[in-house]
């Protein structure tokens, strides 16, 4: 895997212009397209705070596992903040794009009023049911809804993720769609991973312990190699 991700990175260094180097990145195989994983919030976007434990850490620290894990197996991952820092929803879904991702999975946690709810959910691209909450500074240029190609890509996804998860024990909640601003991507299948709830003490206790996020890191990385290896060659979301 390296020595062909050396061959084509020698490839695209050898392009004399930019428009060739946008064709030859257009033509890097499927397999060495990066999956680009999103830790949400990051910087003075705090996301929810209960007790010690912070969306925004707990997230990243779960994207970083999630790296690992992928990279482990061969499989190219780039994270849209690299740190606690604070990156626009519009920035982090341009970066994917221009990155040439050919998955987009945003980490979150979740906070309500009530101690009882528990339990992860994977959201999709569809019409939502709920608002979402209050929202930190400009809000971003708008998007238009995705191609119904990648909103059934992104379902797809949402789905063996799940599978993924359940299978490792988690507890994993059927699937569902929202019309959060980062599954508006336009070219690669999109989710949002709500990992737990940070309202549920037991639940929170548990997201903060690095053994449990490695748990959901493999689980999450098992998912995405069996949308890929069900997926046909020749597509980012041809399923
Ligand atoms: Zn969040």
């Amino acid at each position: 895997m390296n020595i062909v991700r050396s061959a084509v990175l020698a490839l695209l260094l050898a392009s004399p212009v930019e428009p060739a180097a946008a064709a030859a990145a257009a033509a890097i195989p499927p397999s060495l397209a990066p999956i680009v994983l999103d830790p949400g919030h990051g910087g003075r976007d705090l996301g929810a705070i209960v007790g010690a434990e912070r969306e925004k850490t707990i997230a990243f620290s779960i994207a970083r596992l999630l790296k690992q894990d992928l990279s482990a197996s061969g499989c190219a991952a780039r994270l849209t903040r690299d740190g606690d820092l604070f990156v626009p929803l519009d920035r982090r879904v341009d970066d994917s794009l221009a990155w040439k991702g050919r998955a987009f999975v945003s980490l979150h946690l979740d906070e309500v009023d009530s101690s009882r709810p528990h339990g992860i959910t994977v959201y999709s691209f569809g019409p939502s049911l709920f608002r979402s909450g209050p929202r930190r500074g400009p809000p971003p240029p708008p998007r238009p809804a995705p191609p119904p190609r990648q909103a059934r890509a992104g379902a797809r996804l949402a789905s063996a993720l799940t599978r993924a998860l359940r299978l490792g024990g988690l507890p994993a909640q059927a699937p569902e769609r929202s019309d959060f601003y980062v599954l508006k991507n336009p070219a690669m299948p999109s989710v949002l991973v709500e990992l737990g709830y940070l309202s549920n003490p037991g639940e929170a206790a548990r997201l903060g312990n690095p053994r449990y996020q490695e748990r959901l890191a493999q689980a999450l990385a098992a998912g995405l190699r069996a949308y890929f290896s069900g997926s046909p060659k020749k597509g980012r979301a041809a399923r």
